[in-house]
């Protein structure tokens, strides 16, 4: 009989960042549960946390999992088994030849916030240190890109405040943007069981549907879908026509005050609410209770994010907590959910297009020669690459020949989808590394190089409240698959023979821990300094950053001095006009398209939708549409209907949901092209993101995934 082991790690979903422990039996996990030492969940888990063993076992996946590399020599031949030294040769060549003919630029490299931070910080160091390019971005670009921009351009510094205790002290709490009973239901859980205890707590929420956290609420403000800056600068011009606002403290910690009461004059409530679709007592209510609250917490996710005005719903949300005081106390304070689990990691070993380790400046050249110097390498590129959209839009116009897509699945998650298919079948090369055979980017892959999964490896990452936790492998990976850091530094290594001038570029690591400390010694005097977080201190406990060399544990809570981090140390105040979302609501597409998650499903499902018992909360995809506009079209639950707009065509089985707003339709955005019927007119349908826009908010480049006008008939 084989003996059980049991391993404690970190759950791979959400950005909650749930300690695990991962039994196992030989080379199989048998088990999870929850991790009660761990201070972001103390033992609890949700329905997909608990069932990670089910999705994770090779037994169970061995017929998906990626068991050996694979290529092809051309995009009509199938793929061949291959072996590492025949991919890694192959790769190397190409990617030298291509750099050699169209310069460095023309290698991309999409990345992910699956990845752990080892992983991330190596194939940024491949990326810019080796090959000399900047087109490297992360589908956390999707997910977080606006809250970076909005926390650095109001604070100074891409840093949540807040910690999770924070839930527990906070005496009014703002959910606006997110649905946390179903995206961090442990987080949610939490702020549940802090009701209880002290049931002054108000919680009100932001959203155009009643999600089963609005439901809970105490006051919830179904706005119109996009105008969220609105509805934020007119609880502003209610705060500073009420006098509720410490202008003490702000002329102390803020600039650019008069600008901003300026710029919020024409927001009364009664313009507000109707703009908003709400009602000017609730807005008044809110503004009273946010002021008034001994302590004012905002919870925000992706309603706050994926908005052509993303950076601008972000900073006109702290410039509510600014004007009011509510930051830097427990129970205070902007706190911005990260969806995935390692979003924050990327943002730490700077693996977007427009970042650099740790939190320098792509643009800055001091903090380019740093990076340079620790590499030993003269320069790095000084130009911002692609970001995530603009990323494929360049592959599809010849800028970028071969691309280099890493634990992630942009043929379904990425907006346009026809243009990104497009983009996909244009590429010279495709590389795709992958745990998973069947995910929909894989089909266009030329090489797929098999990654170890979860449970697999080892590293770190980072929570949604500058918690890093330990990663560990419970199990070995199967077949010739290995953990990414290990590709990323093979590959690297066999294109660095052909740079003899990058021969002191180290790329060559023994392991996990290697990596990481030289990741931490990057982030020696920035905010994020981790100088002092060794793995043995991560091995006692999962610590918060910043925890500069000599502290025994991280910081808690940032911004206590009410000192933050641009040069002066004040906040700045931000002027965010309102303007509405891209896609227009006209005669012929009268319907707004939203899309969110459901509570078991994970992303596109290459995880969970192949665990059975996810599928018992819904079990089939839906389209969601207020009764009486069904009444009004004549349609029944169950209804096929089709939906439309310039991006493409598909059909839906609806379901009405009084929960939403008239004019609302809401999509879970977990559903690819298997489960999307819409094949018509020569269009394919390509899941749920085919017809979801690819506006980009102007300064953090993130997509409009929440706003989408379509036209809709009965089949
Ligand atoms: Fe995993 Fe998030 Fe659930 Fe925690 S709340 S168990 S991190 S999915």
């Amino acid at each position: 009989m084989s003996v059980i082991t049991e391993t404690r790690s970190t759950c791979c979903y959400c950005g909650v960042g749930c300690g695990v422990l991962i039994s196992a039996s030989g080379n199989q996990i048998t088990g999870v549960r929850g991790d009660p030492d761990h201070p972001a969940n103390f033992g609890r888990l949700c329905s997909k946390g608990s069932q990670l063993h089910l999705t994770s076992t090779p037994l169970i996946q061995a017929h998906r999992r990626l068991h050996t590399p694979m290529l092809r020599q051309h995009r009509n031949e199938t793929l061949q088994h291959a072996d590492w030294n025949t991919v890694t040769a192959l790769m190397a060549s190409r990617i030298v030849s291509t750099v050699r003919q169209y310069g460095p630029d023309s290698i991309g490299f999409y990345v992910s916030g699956q990845l752990l931070t080892e992983d991330y910080y190596l194939f940024n160091k491949l990326a810019r240190g080796l090959i000399g390019t900047n087109q490297i971005d992360s589908n956390s670009r999707l997910c977080m890109s606006s809250a970076v921009a909005g926390y650095k351009q109001s604070l100074g510094s891409d840093a949540p405040p807040c910690n999770y205790e924070d839930l527990d002290c906070a005496d009014l709490v703002l959910i606006i943007g997110a649905n946390p009973a179903y995206a961090h239901p442990v987080l949610y859980r939490r702020l549940e069981a802090a009701r209880h205890k002290r049931p002054q707590m108000k919680v009100v929420v932001v959203d155009p549907r009643r999600t089963d956290s609005a439901q809970d609420a105490d006051l919830h403000l179904a706005i119109k879908p996009g105008t969220d800056v609105a509805l934020l600068n007119g609880l502003l011009h209610i705060c500073l026509w009420e006098g509720w606002i410490r202008q003490d403290w702000i002329d102390a910690h803020t600039t650019g005050f008069t600008e901003l009461r300026n710029s919020v004059r024409s927001y009364t409530p009664e313009y507000t609410a109707s703009v908003c679709g709400v009602k000017p007592e609730d807005l008044h209510q809110l503004a009273e209770w946010f002021y008034k609250a001994p302590a004012s917490l905002s919870l925000y996710c992706q309603g706050l994010n994926q908005s052509s005005s993303g950076t601008a719903k972000n900073s006109a949300l702290i410039n509510l907590h600014l004007i009011t005081a509510q930051i830097g106390r427990p129970g205070t304070g902007p706190f911005s959910l990260t969806g995935q689990p390692n979003a924050m990691g990327g943002r730490e070993t700077g693996s977007m297009s427009t970042l650099l380790c740790g939190h320098r400046d792509i643009q800055n050249p001091a903090d380019r020669a740093e990076v340079a110097a620790a590499w030993g390498i003269d320069t790095l590129p000084d130009q911002a690459g692609s970001t995530a959209v603009d990323m494929f839009e360049a592959v599809r116009n010849g800028r970028i020949r071969i691309l280099w897509i890493v634990c992630t699945n942009p043929a379904q998650s990425l907006p346009a989808q026809a243009q990104v298919r497009a983009a996909l079948e244009a590429a010279e090369l495709v590389i795709v590394q992958e745990a998973f055979a069947d995910t929909a980017t894989c089909r266009y892959a030329d090489i797929l190089l098999p990654a170890a999964s979860w449970g697999e490896k080892e590293g770190t990452v980072t929570n949604s409240e500058r918690r890093i936790s330990r990663v560990r492998a419970a199990i070995s990976p199967p077949g010739m698959a290995k953990p990414d850091w290990w590709i990323a530094s093979q590959i690297g290594q066999a294109i660095q023979q052909h740079f003899p001038l990058k021969k002191n570029l180290k790329l060559s690591y023994e392991g996990p821990q290697q990596i990481w400390n030289e990741h931490r010694e990057l982030t020696r005097g920035q905010d994020l300094d981790i100088t002092g977080l060794s793995y043995a201190m991560l091995e006692q406990h999962p610590q918060q950053w910043p925890c500069p060399t000599g502290q025994t544990s991280g910081k808690p809570r940032l911004y206590t001095d009410f000192r933050f981090q641009h040069a002066d140390g004040k906040a700045r105040l931000i002027e965010t006009p309102y303007q509405s979302a891209q896609d227009k609501v006209t005669p012929r597409t009268p319907f707004i398209l939203s899309t969110g998650r459901i509570r078991d499903q994970w992303h596109g499902m290459s995880r969970t939708g192949a665990n059975n018992a996810a599928f018992s909360h819904q079990p089939q995809p839906f389209l969601e549409m207020h009764p009486a506009d069904m009444q009004s079209r004549l349609l029944q639950d169950g209804d096929m209907v089709h939906i439309s707009n310039q991006r493409g065509q598909q059909y839906w089985r609806i379901i009405g949901n009084p929960a939403l707003r008239p004019g609302l339709l809401w999509l879970p955005m977990h559903w690819g092209e298997e489960y999307v019927w819409g094949y018509e007119d020569g269009q394919t349908a390509y899941g749920v993101n085919t017809l979801v826009s690819p506006a980009l908010d102007p300064q953090s480049r993130q997509p409009e995934l929440k706003y989408t006008t379509v036209s809709l008939r009965k089949q």
